[in-house]
């Protein structure tokens, strides 16, 4: 007894000496398959579920595609095959990934859709995201406050569309957020699209690429805008946006008499809020990776106790075979006037690098 008492008295030393979670057996491991490290958003999204995973006491297995489809699905396998206690993907094409996911299921791995949702397949158990259409909504009405407030007398406001990746379910529900905001003051002949194109078919922009928006600009340009003056441009992502701004400088917008068009964006990256500071980018949208990061934590560790990860909306996300049980954050219009507020606040970013 007296012995037992001792060496469990040692032991108490020993964990305090050593941090206590130094004993604590790992709760399992945690596969998390991201899109690209080309966009700063899914690092900040995987170093906090690194983060937020180790200390609720999971190991981690994070992977990046480099937007690279074969190569994701590689690395689903590799971890499948690892035997991870749970698969937490951000796909590149959420369609896919059917086969991979048949075969965690058979291996009785529980997989969570993060950010976007993961299509046509009945082998996903959760989502956890932000409330996507929403984004959408408050991008189109931040476009507007920025025509009312740069071009107040024009009318209609010429403004040009863009959208997201086609083969990733977001896209679409940014763009229909934003034409529900939109298209009743296109109808009302408030906004003008002068180059008529409209419609995902017609503006998507495959896989968030920069440099294609920048092109298409530059098309709709020298297309339609000889006489014409842009006032606004709806981008639903940071880096698009970056593409429609060199775009638009590059013929003389934000000099002389030629006032920059209003240009949306989303996702609060570096060089966007930079922008943003130096009266460029109009706006973008804050979605804080640390809350998704710990949504998904949590949902994980229900999942592996036994229990219920919470969720608060079963109708919106069906993906094709079934509507997936979601958890949707809330996301914050970010530009000027409150940029500081939110994301130096809230200590996402340094003041420092801001600037
Ligand atoms: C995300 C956005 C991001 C975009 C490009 C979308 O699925 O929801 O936050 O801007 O991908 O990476």
């Amino acid at each position: 007894m007296e012995l037992t008492k001792r060496s469990l008295l040692k032991l108490t030393a020993a964990a305090a000496l050593f941090g206590g979670p130094a004993f604590a057996q790992s709760k399992g491991t945690i596969g998390i398959a991201m899109p690209t490290k080309s966009s700063a958003r899914w690092i900040s999204d995987g170093n906090s579920m690194v983060d937020q995973f180790t200390a609720a006491g999971y190991d981690t297995d994070l992977q990046y595609a480099e937007d690279d489809i074969p190569n994701q699905l590689a690395q689903i396998e590799n971890m499948i095959t690892k035997g991870v206690n749970v698969l937490v993907i951000a796909a590149i094409d959420g369609t896919t990934l059917s086969n991979a996911l048949e075969n965690a299921a058979a291996a009785g791995i529980k997989v969570i859709a993060y950010d976007r949702l993961i299509r046509e397949s009945g082998n996903v158990d959760y989502y956890a995201t932000f409330d996507n259409f929403k984004v959408g909504v408050q991008q189109a009405n931040s476009l507007v406050a920025g025509l009312k407030e740069r071009f107040p007398d024009v009318k209609p406001w010429n403004v040009e569309l863009f959208g997201g990746s086609p083969d990733d379910n977001n896209a679409f529900f940014f763009y229909n957020g934003a034409m529900s905001v939109l298209q009743p003051m296109i109808d009302a002949g408030d906004i003008a699209v002068p180059s008529g194109q409209m419609g995902m078919d017609v503006v998507g922009t495959l896989r968030w690429d920069g440099a294609v928006a920048q092109s298409r600009m530059d098309n709709l340009l020298s297309a339609n805008y000889t006489d014409a003056k842009l006032n606004g441009a709806l981008s639903p992502y940071d880096g698009l946006s970056i593409g429609i701004l060199s775009s638009l400088k590059g013929v003389g917008y934000g000099s002389g008499d030629l006032p920059m068009p209003i240009v949306t964006g989303q996702d609060c990256e570096v060089p966007s809020i930079k922008s943003i500071i130096a009266g460029e980018q109009y706006s973008s949208i804050f979605k804080d990776t640390r809350n998704l990061a710990g949504v998904t934590v949590k949902m994980v560790d229900a999942i592996l106790s036994g229990g219920e990860p919470e969720i608060n909306d079963t109708t919106t996300y069906d993906n094709g075979v079934k509507v997936v049980p979601s958890y949707l954050l809330e996301s914050q219009p970010v530009d000027a006037t409150n940029y500081e507020a939110i994301l130096v606040g809230s200590g996402y970013y340094t003041a420092d690098q801001l600037k």
